[in-house]
């Protein structure tokens, strides 16, 4: 899987060259962050974090992982309209994990009225890494699925083209025209003006959702121009506003400052600190709506990793997808292992299992946005004092994947530049568009790469552990 730099990281005055060149570079194509000082203002910004090289990813597992997106859409959106389904799989979680079980008490709440929604929009983003088998041979392996506000496909839009001109000055122009072109923003654009069409009212707004502190502002900027070109206006709101000023009418109409909302598209609300009792308020008003949620809440729930692990159960996805015989078969090919703790026989042995050999597996709570897995020695003493306990079934055990590092260079604002080995996860962005029983819209919109230095087992780009990258295909 080597790429071919292996000239390059050896000679230290090219490397330094081309990383100032790299720096500059991000900065006028829009690689952008704002900064950790001062995360709600664009005074002051700097460029978000990425390798210096783009790593080496092998093309047949790349094309396997688009090959399987339009699956993995139709799957999470089978899921998200299969009550018995998400009630059964999540029925122990609610027990023990209080987030999950508020947002499963709004998904039953809004069903019990009745939905108002009828045309729906999935941005999804399914993840992976390259899992190196014993002959060395590597494998497409599903890390997790993101069903909502699954980020960076804005900033990745534009990472090619850096990636590109660092090739060129360290004299790979040849490499440099094979990079691929890549745009999720422009496919996630795509998704929303399909569902604000389908809503059918051409005053409504979009409605960007986003949280308190926004560093990653400019990564939403590329989605919400690429809809004011298409003459779609976006409004930027928080679940605060939303509390004080959102409204619903007879028709449950959503109003924003007396204006229609025909997408809400969540950048926020995924994680428990997101919500305090007003903003719960708000996501329930939201939820209630009309307006198209991205995701609604059964979507949501639909990306949990216990869902997670119940797909992985022999016979599970031949009953989600009846007759999609191939499609199981590929978005099967794509699953590591995955382990139910819950209480009883089963789960003690697979409890067991882990704590005599923790470095083989990672123990994962229901929680998004990285740095919440548990690795190695923690995970055993974390399983050890939970192993007799209810609390256990929070969890999900997996499989660790174990990628081949990779030598590269990670820049980062205000860091030394120095190699490290590191290894990656490649995203593929889904989106699809369904109203009432028919997809209008099944695509896979572009892809992310993410590298980190191997040492950090866990965490992404906006947790500060990886960087944006761009795949050289080999
Ligand atoms: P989150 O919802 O917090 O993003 P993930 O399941 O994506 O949770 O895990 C976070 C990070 O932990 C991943 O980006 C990856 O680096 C690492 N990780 C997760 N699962 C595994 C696994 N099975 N093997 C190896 N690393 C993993
Ligand atoms: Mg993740």
């Amino acid at each position: 899987m080597a790429a071919p730099w292996e000239d390059v990281l050896r000679n230290e005055a090219a490397v330094q060259e081309a990383a100032r060149v790299a720096v500059d570079a991000a900065l006028l194509a829009g690689v952008l962050m704002r900064t950790e000082g001062e995360p709600n203002a664009s005074d002051v910004v700097n460029y978000a974090p990425f390798t210096l090289l783009p790593s080496a990813v092998p093309s047949a597992l790349f094309e396997q992982a688009y090959a399987v997106q339009q699956d993995f859409n139709l799957l999470v959106d089978a899921i998200s309209q299969n009550k018995e389904f998400l009630e059964r799989t999540l029925a122990s979680t609610i027990k023990v994990d209080d987030f999950t079980a508020r947002l499963f008490r709004i998904y039953m709440q809004v069903l019990e009225e009745g939905l108002a929604q009828s045309v729906f929009l999935g941005i999804n983003r399914s993840d992976y890494m390259f899992d190196c088998g014993v002959d060395g041979t590597p494998a497409l392996k599903q890390i997790e699925i993101n069903t909502i506000a699954a980020s960076f496909g804005g900033l990745t839009s534009r990472t090619a083209a850096v990636h590109g001109q660092v090739l060129k000055v360290l004299g790979k122009s040849e490499e440099a025209s094979r990079l691929l072109p890549n745009n999720p923003s422009k496919g996630l654009a795509l998704g929303i003006a399909k569902a604000w069409e389908r809503y059918g009212s051409p005053s409504a707004v979009v409605m960007f959702l986003v949280e308190e502190v926004q560093r990653n502002i400019f990564d939403q900027r590329c989605v919400e121009n690429e809809l004011w070109n298409r003459n779609i206006r976006v409004v930027r709101r928080r679940f605060r506003d939303v509390f004080e000023k959102g409204s619903l009418d007879d028709a449950r109409r959503l109003y924003m400052d007396g204006q229609e909302v025909a997408v809400v598209y969540y950048r926020e609300g995924y994680v428990p600190k997101n919500y305090d009792q007003q903003n719960w308020e708000a996501r329930l008003l939201l939820e209630r709506s009309r307006a198209v949620k991205c995701p609604d809440i059964a979507t949501q729930l639909a990306g949990t990793k216990k869902v997670q692990q119940e797909l992985s159960q022999p016979g599970t996805l031949e009953k989600l997808l009846p007759g999609h015989t191939e499609a199981v078969a590929r978005i099967r090919a794509t699953f590591a292992g995955l382990y139910s703790l819950d209480v009883g026989e089963e789960g003690d042995k697979i409890a067991a299992m882990a704590i005599a050999d923790p470095d083989r597996f990672v123990l994962k709570p229901q929680r998004e946005g990285g740095g919440n897995n548990l690795y190695g020695e923690e995970l055993r003493q974390v399983l050890e004092k939970i192993r007799d306990s209810p609390e256990r079934t929070s969890y999900i055990l997996m499989d660790k994947i174990k990628p081949q590092p990779a030598m590269n260079y990670l820049l980062r604002a205000h860091s030394p530049l120095q190699v490290s080995e590191c290894i990656s996860e490649l995203g593929i962005f889904g989106v699809y568009v369904r109203q009432g029983k028919e997809m209008v819209m099944n695509t896979a919109a572009g892809h992310l790469l993410r590298t980190k230095a191997i040492e950090h087992a866990d965490g992404g780009v906006a947790a500060g552990v990886a960087v944006l990258d761009t795949p050289y295909l080999v």
